[in-house]
């Protein structure tokens, strides 16, 4: 019998270091690639009033699924793009080619694992192979249970850090053909036109190997501790967080661009901070997995059982989207942002820091907006800092509250940034609030003009 199979790309649109693949073109004679368009859900839609993902973010998806469909087509494959992340979609795919084997990366959210466990419940006879390919551990190298992952992240990472991590890279040369039959929407490899719009950014596996291959080859890593928190400037953070978020680069590459670095220019705190970050990301990922929808507050009632935002705070919630709060580093941060999709970390922190404090807004509302606008939105890394910051990442049952450890309860208070003190630690010139400042005033008179 004929051997067919489908591989689902999600968070893993890349052809390297992707053993999933490499696995599924040794396993079956015919292969479907089916990606799905990431959207907005409707909770994210109703939370951050938002129709739909932000231009810059959809330009970086579509540039990063060009990409990936130009890669297949050198193996001789091609990319089918389903638009809606429906089940029905899925299992209609898998019964119409009477598939026998399915691939998919596994996932930390809960939305995205529902979607393969409601496609597999429907199509009980498939052979499933699933991974956590877009982290930088397998669950079981840990030294506890999942269920048991620790609270705080210096927990975490005092545990995992001196864990082995496999960097050897299967080089796909070969995938089986696309069934036949398989009519519809697949995506036809373009060579990227549009690239000049997204700036710096651009998606997709090559740009994001490029990118990475640049970085390593300066010698931005050597002194990345004391430049991380710029609130501007390429080179003073990595930047690899947009091609980590859609998997066009896995954090294993990174990992060993790391390790190179350090053998041949030395190791320093700053090239172990890059690590330390990619841990944080490391543990929201497994936190996501843990926590299922109360990541989200998705959970607790309030939100819902009240208006969702009364007049003033609607109006102060757009008023922080726009960046026109008169808090001047927090407009910056957010122009900054809706005019390019990206924002550093310590603009994201400031800025959910005011929402949540200055303006007195639900925090879930700015996780929604940034979900929609940012290139490198990653559900875990996005949820997770915003309820790190909002004192609500450690969910605690009533009946445990009075067991929670001092260490615990302090993780779980918010998190208040003194935005004076902080634009005279970060922007004592006021370089990065002028020139957004600016930015702004150039694109409001531009629109003037065109309006007359
Ligand atoms: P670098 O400083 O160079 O760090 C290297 C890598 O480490 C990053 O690419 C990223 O993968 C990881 N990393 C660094 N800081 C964090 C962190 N705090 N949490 C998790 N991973 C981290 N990051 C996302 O990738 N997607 C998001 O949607 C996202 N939303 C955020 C929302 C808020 C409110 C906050 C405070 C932070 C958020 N972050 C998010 C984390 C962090 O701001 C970005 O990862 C970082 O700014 C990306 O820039 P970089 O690649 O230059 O980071």
């Amino acid at each position: 019998m004929k051997k067919i199979g489908l591989y689902l790309f999600t968070n893993d649109l890349r052809i390297n270091d992707n053993t999933l693949l490499h696995r599924a073109s040794q396993l079956v004679d015919e292969l479907l690639c089916v990606a799905i368009e990431p959207k907005l859900s409707t909770y994210s839609i109703r939370l951050s009033q938002e129709q739909e993902n932000g231009a810059h973010r959809h330009l970086f998806i579509k540039q990063a699924t060009d990409d990936l469909a130009l890669s297949l087509a050198r193996l001789g494959q091609r990319l089918f793009v389903l638009e809606r992340n429906k089940s029905e979609d899925l299992v209609q795919l898998v019964k119409s080619q009477q598939m026998t084997h399915f691939f998919a990366s596994s996932h930390c959210a809960h939305d995205e694992r529902q979607l393969i466990k409601d496609t597999l419940t429907q199509c009980p006879d498939l052979l499933v192979f699933q991974q956590h390919h877009t982290t930088l551990f397998e669950s079981d190298a840990f030294p506890f249970e999942l269920s048991k992952l620790p609270r705080s992240f210096t927990k975490f990472r005092l545990q995992v850090e001196h864990l082995e991590i496999e960097t050897e890279e299967r080089v796909i040369t070969y995938l089986p053909p696309a069934p036949h039959s398989t009519t519809g929407s697949y995506r036809e490899p373009t060579l990227r036109l549009d690239d000049s719009k997204t700036g710096d950014y651009v998606g997709g596996e090559m740009a994001g190997l490029t990118h990475l291959e640049n970085y390593f080859s300066r010698d931005y890593a050597g002194t990345y501790k004391q430049t991380r928190n710029a609130l501007d400037g390429l080179e003073n953070s990595t930047k690899f967080s947009p091609w980590l978020a859609l998997g066009c680069v896995s954090p294993k590459t990174i990992y060993r661009h790391l390790k190179q670095f350090e053998a041949h220019r030395g190791a320093n705190d700053s090239t172990y901070w890059i690590y330390f970050e990619l841990l944080w990301r490391e543990y929201f990922y497994w936190k996501c997995l843990t926590l299922g929808t109360s990541l989200f507050g998705r959970d607790s009632k309030d939100l819902f059982n009240k208006q969702l935002l009364d007049t003033a705070a609607g109006a102060s919630f757009a008023k922080w989207k726009s960046g026109n709060t008169n808090y001047p580093i927090v407009d910056a941060c957010m122009r900054q942002l809706n005019a390019t999709g990206y924002m550093s970390n310590r603009g994201r922190q400031l800025v959910a820091s005011c929402l949540i404090h200055e303006l007195g807004i639900d925090w879930r509302h700015g996780a929604a907006y940034f979900e929609s606008q940012l290139i490198d939105y990653d559900v875990a890394s996005n949820w997770g800092n915003w309820a790190y910051i909002a004192g609500a990442l450690n969910p605690q049952a009533p009946q445990n509250a009075n067991k929670q450890s001092a260490a615990n309860q302090s993780q779980s208070k918010s998190r208040h940034f003194d935005l004076v003190k902080q634009t005279e630690m970060y922007d004592p010139e006021h370089t990065f609030i002028n020139k957004w400042h600016r930015e702004d005033e150039a694109s409001t008179s531009t629109r003037y003009q065109d309006a007359i």
